[in-house]
């Protein structure tokens, strides 16, 4: 079950939201599977650092660098969906900083850019 989420999730270039992923499961397995149960793969997955949540598209996507943490920031086409992302160190740390200095704690900066890819600029 895991290794079919997880191969559902890797074929999409774009974030996938869980229902989509439940969708292609099923149709892969030939039987039902719910989103509930997906949900929770995906948050192993996200625990495990093998895949990423976009807080802003409530959709999951294969983790570009399961090896390293990063605060990665997204960048998120409004048009298409394509989904890039940066990794700046210094701007999360910035966050990271600022937030401590408030008395905020754990921290955990989602920073994601919604706007047009360089594509759709184009067009
Ligand atoms: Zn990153
Ligand atoms: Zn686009």
């Amino acid at each position: 079950m895991r290794a079919a989420v997880y191969a559902a999730l890797a074929a999409n270039e774009r974030p996938a939201s869980a229902y989509d992923i439940a969708e292609a499961v099923s149709r892969a397995e030939g039987r039902r599977v719910v989103a509930n149960s997906v949900y929770r793969i995906l948050d192993l997955f996200v625990a495990a650092n093998l895949a990423q949540r976009v807080e802003s598209a409530n959709a999951y996507i294969v983790n570009a660098h399961p090896g390293c943490l990063h605060d990665c920031i997204f960048l998120i086409c409004d048009r298409c969906g394509r989904t890039d992302h940066i990794d700046d160190d210094r701007i999360s740390q910035d966050l990271r900083g600022a937030a401590s200095a408030a008395g905020f704690a754990p921290v955990r900066p989602v920073v994601e850019v919604r706007g047009l890819c360089a594509a759709c600029t184009e067009s």
